[in-house]
This record gives structure tokens, C-alpha cells and sequence, in this order.
């Protein structure tokens, strides 16, 4: 008895007629108030009585919302494979996912020739409609970046461009009986649909068999096929025949189609509302619960079975189907709809094998546990802002936190907060604004919590108070093995230490506890650019007397400078950007009025703004695209003298870098112990970040910058350099880390990453 475990539906069969001219769009839109899950309509394009379906079809979508619209089936030899594939992938974004479709290899072939079509014997039907599907899967594949070429015997596409992209797996419904025919089916449709009509006793049993042994023979689980059935008759209190009788005999009919045929789509052809209603009203909620009780399954959920199509974008080595049933309903492959939004991060373009969006820790313990034994890159995300790249890859496995984002005030004396790693640091400063606090973070409101609290944190209030990590009072995390841990001062103090600098190590963090500041209601945001070409020893003297004013300035002033190649012939502006912590405007005034004299100011807003406005206000739309790996370098100095200065210049002079940022650091960041967290830069004064497209020539120009460092910030930079890797931790913090991870982590699962285990010895 075959039951390929889906669910049931429902459909309507409608003629499209063309009198009355909103005959057929009535009928459909009675289908949806009824409760059917589908309309369908013929497609016989030579038939004047009937209007052209995919015209209707349209009509149908634009004045119906929640039903699923297919033909049934469509007339492929009148209609060419590459337009109909551009047909479907149109109505299926317009219609919100709405289509379905279905696909017949002809007949009537007098009619078709009348029309300009192809005569086709049965076998000629059978290999054109194969070419066709393998062409209408082409132009939807638009991940595939080359054209498309499908050099058929009755189709030929030579270099067909791809797109739209459809707005889900758009289902393909073959109408078909002949073993070739079925066979067909079994390797390339998502659904087999033939009407009862056509059919003698045993005939769906011996097609059944044809397709489950196809499909098994090219490696497709049977259970992808939908096995449907178009029905007709009426229902009538006095009939005795085969459906045509009261409701009861309906279901006794229907009943040993679904559960011995494994029918679990049923299509009633009918332009009668009333026969309509009847079977929405009284059959379909019976037969339900017969099917329910004959299965001996209170309900069922979807068999969560793929279509051969996003099957066949699976990537070797990845075990998808030993992915725990716990996450199956979480896992984002890449033939499913929703892959696109999450392939690549901020920065990297990626394709990764397989996304996990847990939404329990349980789940989180699962994924770990299953991408343990694959051997294939493992990415953890949480807010995708990562400037190395590594929460997306290639051919990997991602688990994307993105769930865990909730934020929470646990105590309101202590300034207490929980905050989910998948939350974004403009979200955490409006939750906390109204209590009066803040969180020392990062300037751009769009990062996420778990990067840059597990490595830092540099933000608008660092001269004040810190790095983010020096205000993290517990994490909570899910260790190589499995095991959820809750790391404090006084619970795992070592890996706590660790998880403050080098988290990502570790394990994937779903909660941190953190210690808000109080923040006054409004701070001064000043936004000022100057001629910096034109200050006393040009770009580099004005970066040097910035600097010096910093390391003098009161802690509550927090600063960086953007800077960008110049335009040849124009004077080189640079950004100043400040925050000061202080409600007071004379004072904001005071604290910026040395920076003012460092140059012609050609451009400034000075204003006083709550400070959850200030993170969120830079944010850009852009890029999560698909675009290459990312290129970053990221310095840390004690002291920024004129060398470095001039060098840093250099970067844009020669072009290498498109983008170079100073932060200002020291004050508070410089009180804490450069061995008390994992996070090893507490003497420096000045972060540098340089951001190029050309690894090679920026290397070739940050090599003159790296003897005048004294290290680097993990969360600026992309190299994966073992080498440069160490600038990051001393040698004693990367000792003990490494000690750590080999006790925490002795399979280094967490390995794509800035991972301890594969850094060389700086000492
Ligand atoms: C536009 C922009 C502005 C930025 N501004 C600042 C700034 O002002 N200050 C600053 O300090 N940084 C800043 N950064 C850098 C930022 O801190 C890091 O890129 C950080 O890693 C981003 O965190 P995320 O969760 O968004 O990134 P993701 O890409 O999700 O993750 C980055 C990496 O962090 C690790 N990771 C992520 N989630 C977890 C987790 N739950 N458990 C363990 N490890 C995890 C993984 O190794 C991952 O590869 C900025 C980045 C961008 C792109």
C-alpha cells in the first residue's frame, strides 16, 4: 500500500470558457472561498471556445490571494519550453509563490498543426517533453551564471539567458500513462497527474510501481513524486454510481485511492458551484478524517521530502539525509526558496551546501553535532556582518543564529541585560534607551551581537567604557560536544576569559549577559570634514595631530576618521566623526574645539541626538550581493607617529585601499589588564582598518605598515594568514588559548575561523 506521506489537497478543475467572459474567474474565486487549495484550468490553445490559459491564469492570480493557480495541463508542443519557463517564473513572483507547473506532451495533433506546431509520434512526445523540462529548470536556475545550452533533438537553446528568479520551487505536474511516459515522470516531475477517466482498475497501482521503481533506479525517493488525480461527477442524494451519489459514497470512493494508490491531491472537474460546494463542505472534511483514521495518524505533516530539483543542487560530501529530523524543518538547502537570502553575508558572496537556522540551544547542540562529521567548512553567523567572511563559505554548512535575537532586561538596579547573539547592536540601544543605558558597541547599528561580542567591540563610548567584552558578565554557549555552558567569572572562568576575544573558537554563543552604562537621553554627534590636504604636513601631519588630540582629549569624546582616495586635482577631504558622551552642548562645543583647528573644515553637522539615532543613523543597504571574498587588513598602534602616518596615507595614494578608518582607542579600553580577557590590544590608541580589493597589492603596501603595530583586531581583519593571525593575541594569551582549545575543542570543529590551533608561534 503505498502512502507517500503528504498531506491532502484539494483542488478545482475549471473549462475556460469564454462566455460568460467571468465565468471561469468566478468559478475560480468560489474554488478559494471554499477552501481549495488549487485551481486548474485546460490548455487546449486552438479551442475558440476557451480563452488562452496563461492569460486567464494571470486574471485568476490578480483577482484570487491565497490559491495555488496551475493549468492542467499545458500544451507543450504550442507552447516553447525557454517562454514558458519565463512565463511561469513571471506569474509565480506575481501571484506570491501561487503556481504550479503542468505540463502535457500534446495530442489532438491535427489541432496543433493547424496552429504551427510539431506532430509528434508517442516517443517524440515523450523525449520533447524531457528536453523541455530539463530547459524550463535551466532558466529558473538562476544561480547558474552561465547561459543556458540544452542542444535537444526537438528543442535547442543556445545560450538562453536565465530569470526571472521564480519566488519558490515552482512545482512541475506531469499528465502522462504510458511507462515511458511515467518513467519520465519518475526522474524529473515533482507531481504525476492523470484523471480517472482515462483509468481501468489497477492501473494506478502498475503506474505507481513504474515510478517508485524509476525514481529508486535514479536515485530519487518515490515520496518526491505527488501522485494526484483529476476526478468528476456529481453529487446527488439519489445516485449509486461510482461518484455520482450523496457525499458518503464520495468518500468510500475516494478512500482507497488515497490511502492504497497514495492519491493525496484530488481535482475536481467541475463548473458547477454547487457540486463545488458540496465537495468542500461535505467530502473533503470526511474523507480528511477517513484518511486520518485509515492511516492510524492523528494529522500529518508534510513529508518534507524535496523536489528532484533542489535535490540535484545538493553538494557532495554534505550527508543531508542524516540531518537530525529536529532540524529538518531549519535547514535551508541550496534548491530551496529561501536560499538566496541566506548564501551570502555583508561582505562575501558564498555558496554554502547547507544553512541551520536553529531556534532552540537544542537545536544549536544538533547542528554542531551534525556538521561534527562533515567534512566540509562550518560557518556560525549571527548578525552576517562578519568583515572576514567566514559565517558564509563555499560548499559548507552554516549555522545562522539568527533566531537567537532576543534582548532582555533581567535586572534593572544592576543594568542587567540578555542579549541573543542574532540581535543587531541598533536594536539593543533602542531596547535599552528608555531605561537611561547604553552598551558599549560598535558605530554601525546593522552588526550583530555574537561577531563582535566574542572579539571586542570597539564603539562610540570605548575612551569611556571600554570594549564591549569588558561589559559581558556571562555567555552561554554550545561546546564542540554538545554541551551547553554557562561561562562567568565564577562558572568556567577560563573559558569565559577565552570567549572575551576569541569566542568564535569555542563554541557558538546563544546568549550573553551583559552590564549596560547609563547614557543621557541625547549625546553630541558631530560629523565634520576637513581639507585635510591642506593642514600642516598635509593628510599625514592632519592624521597625526588627530591622533595626538585624542590620546589629550576628555574620555568622554570617542572619534574616527574616514578616509577615501581622493579625486586627482581636488584637495584630499577627510571625515571626522565624534560622539561625546555628554547631554550638555556647551560641552560638546568644548571637546570638539581642538579638532577644529587641524585643518579647513569644508563640511560639518554637529548635533545632539539619542545615541540609539547615532548607530542607527549610518547604515547603507548594500551589499549582501553576491560578490568575492572580502580584503581587510586591520592594525592596532600604541603610537601614531608621522611614519605611520605617511604609510597609512600611502594606502590611498597608490589606490590600494578604497576605504581606511582610524578609531580612536586607549582611555578605558587601556584600564583593563592586557591578560584579564583574550582580547590583547589594551595599549593601543589608534585601530586601522584598510579595506582594498586586491589582496596582493594591499599586502604588498600593509607590509611597510605592520613593523610600526603593535597588533591587530580579529573583527577588522580577513586574513586567515597564520602569521598575521598571531599579531592578534600575545604569546602568552595565544598559549593559553590554545591550551584551552585543546581541551574544549581537542577535533577542532570551530576551526573556520581565526582559529588558535593553526596560528604560528609569534613568540
Ligand atoms: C559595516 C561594518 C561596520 C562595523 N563596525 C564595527 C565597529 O564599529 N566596531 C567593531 O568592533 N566592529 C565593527 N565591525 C566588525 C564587526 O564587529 C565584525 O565583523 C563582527 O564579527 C560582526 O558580527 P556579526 O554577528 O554581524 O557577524 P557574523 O558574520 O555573523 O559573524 C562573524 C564571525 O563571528 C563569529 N560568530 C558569529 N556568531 C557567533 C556566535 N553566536 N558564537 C560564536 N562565534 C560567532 C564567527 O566566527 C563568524 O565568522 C563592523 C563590520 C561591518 C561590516
Amino acid at each position: 500500500m503505498p502512502d507517500y506521506g503528504h498531506e491532502l489537497s484539494f483542488g478545482t478543475f475549471i473549462t475556460p470558457n469564454v462566455s460568460p467572459s467571468d465565468g471561469a474567474l468566478q468559478l475560480a474565486r468560489h474554488s478559494e472561498e471554499l477552501g481549495f487549495d488549487l485551481v486548474s484550468f485546460q490548455d487546449h490553445p486552438y479551442q475558440l471556445a476557451f480563452f488562452d490559459t496563461w492569460t486567464l491564469m494571470t486574471w485568476v492570480a490578480a483577482h484570487t490571494s491565497r490559491v495555488q493557480i496551475s493549468a492542467n495541463v499545458h500544451n507543450l508542443p504550442l507552447r516553447p519550453p525557454a517562454v514558458l519557463a519565463r512565463a511561469a517564473a513571471s506569474l509565480d513572483p506575481l501571484s506570491g509563490g501561487r503556481l504550479a507547473l503542468g505540463l502535457g506532451a500534446g495530442g489532438f495533433w491535427d489541432a496543433i498543426v493547424a496552429m504551427g506546431g510539431p506532430r509528434r509520434t508517442p516517443g517524440e512526445s515523450v523525449e520533447a517533453l524531457d528536453e523541455a523540462i530539463e530547459i524550463v529548470r535551466g532558466i529558473w536556475d538562476v544561480d547558474d551564471r552561465d547561459r543556458l545550452r540544452v542542444d535537444g533533438e526537438h528543442y535547442r537553446v543556445e545560450g538562453a539567458k536565465r530569470g526571472p528568479r521564480p519566488a519558490h520551487d515552482i512545482p512541475i505536474w506531469v499528465g502522462g500513462y504510458k511507462p515511458r511516459m511515467l518513467r519520465l515522470i519518475a526522474r524529473r516531475a515533482d507531481g504525476w497527474l492523470p484523471s480517472l477517466f482515462g483509468l481501468e482498475p489497477g492501473d494506478l497501482a502498475r503506474a505507481n510501481e513504474i515510478i517508485d521503481e524509476t525514481a529508486l533506479e535514479a536515485d530519487r525517493d518515490p515520496r518526491a513524486i505527488r501522485r494526484m488525480l483529476n476526478v468528476g461527477g456529481d453529487i446527488s442524494a439519489s445516485g449509486t454510481e461510482p461518484f455520482h451519489g450523496p457525499a458518503e459514497r464520495w468518500v468510500d470512493d475516494l478512500l482507497p485511492l488515497a490511502v492504497q494508490d497514495g492519491i493525496s491531491t484530488f481535482i475536481l472537474a467541475t463548473d458547477d458551484p454547487a457540486v463545488m460546494e458540496a465537495f468542500a463542505l461535505e467530502v473533503i472534511p470526511a474523507l480528511r478524517d477517513a484518511v486520518t483514521e485509515a492511516r492510524g495518524l492523528e494529522g500529518r505533516a508534510p513529508n518534507g521530502v524535496r523536489s528532484a530539483a533542489a535535490r540535484a543542487k545538493r553538494i557532495a560530501g554534505i550527508d543531508y539525509d542524516g540531518l537530525p529530523a529536529s532540524l529538518a524543518a531549519e535547514a535551508i538547502e541550496p534548491g530551496d526558496p529561501g536560499y538566496a537570502a541566506v548564501r551570502n553575508t555583508y561582505n562575501r558572496g558564498g555558496a554554502p551546501g547547507l544553512v541551520v537556522t536553529p531556534r532552540t540551544v537544542e537545536q544549536v547542540a544538533d547542528a554542531i553535532a551534525f556538521a561534527r562529521h562533515q567534512p566540509v567548512p562550518l560557518g556560525v553567523r549571527s548578525g552576517g556582518h562578519g568583515v572576514s567572511g567566514r559565517s558564509t563559505n563555499d560548499g559548507g554548512v552554516v549555522i545562522d543564529m539568527s533566531h537567537f535575537a532576543e534582548i532582555t532586561v533581567l535586572d534593572e538596579a544592576t543594568r542587567r541585560v540578555r542579549v541573543g547573539p542574532g540581535a543587531r547592536w541598533m536594536d539593543v540601544s533602542a531596547v535599552l534607551a528608555p531605561h537611561g543605558w547604553a552598551l558599549t558597541s560598535g558605530d554601525y547599528g546593522a552588526v550583530g551581537v555574537g561577531g563582535l561580542a566574542t572579539a571586542g567591540g570597539f564603539g562610540w563610548f570605548a575612551r569611556e567604557h571600554g570594549l564591549t567584552i569588558d561589559h559581558l558578565r556571562a555567555v552561554e554557549l554550545v561546546t564542540a560536544s554538545g554541551e551547553l555552558v554557562r561561562a562567568s567569572e565564577e562558572e568556567h572562568p577560563e573559558l569565559f576569559w577565552a570567549m572575551r576575544g576569541a569566542g568564535a573558537n569555542f563554541g557558538v554563543a546563544t546568549a550573553f549577559e551583559f552590564e549596560a552604562h547609563p547614557v543621557p537621553p541625547h549625546v553630541g554627534w558631530a560629523q565634520l570634514a576637513f581639507e585635510a590636504s591642506a593642514a600642516p604636513g598635509g593628510v599625514a601631519g592632519f592624521l597625526v595631530n588627530w591622533a595626538a588630540a585624542m590620546v589629550v582629549t576628555s574620555r568622554d569624546v570617542t572619534s574616527s576618521l574616514v578616509l577615501t582616495p581622493s579625486v586627482p586635482g581636488l584637495p584630499h577631504i577627510v571625515r571626522l566623526l565624534a560622539v561625546v558622551d555628554t547631554a550638555d552642548s556647551g560641552v560638546v562645543i568644548e571637546r570638539l574645539r581642538p579638532f577644529a583647528g587641524l585643518a579647513p573644515i569644508v563640511g560639518q553637522q554637529v548635533q545632539m541626538a539619542p545615541y540609539e539615532e547615532v548607530v542607527a543613523s549610518l547604515i547603507e543597504h548594500a551589499p549582501h550581493d553576491e560578490h568575492g571574498e572580502p580584503v581587510s587588513r586591520s592594525g592596532l598602534a600604541d603610537t601614531f607617529g608621522i611614519q605611520l602616518a605617511t604609510r597609512t596615507a600611502r594606502l590611498l595614494e597608490k589606490r590600494v585601499s578604497h576605504f581606511v578608518q582610524l578609531r580612536s582607542l586607549g582611555g578605558a579600553v587601556s584600564d583593563v589588564e592586557s591578560d584579564a580577557t583574550a582580547y590583547s590590544g589594551r595599549s593601543a590608541t589608534v585601530s586601522i582598518v584598510a579595506q582594498g580589493s586586491e589582496e596582493r597589492a594591499l599586502d604588498a603596501e600593509w607590509r611597510q605598515i605592520e613593523p610600526l603595530l603593535s597588533g591587530s583586531y580579529l573583527n577588522f581583519d580577513s586574513s586567515l594568514d597564520p602569521a598575521r593571525l598571531a599579531r592578534a593575541w600575545s604569546p602568552q594569551t595565544l598559549q593559553r588559548l590554545r591550551a584551552l582549545k585543546a581541551e574544549c575543542d581537542p577535533q577542532n570543529v570551530f576551526r573556520d575561523n581565526f582559529n588558535v590551533a593553526a596560528v604560528r608561534d609569534a613568540g
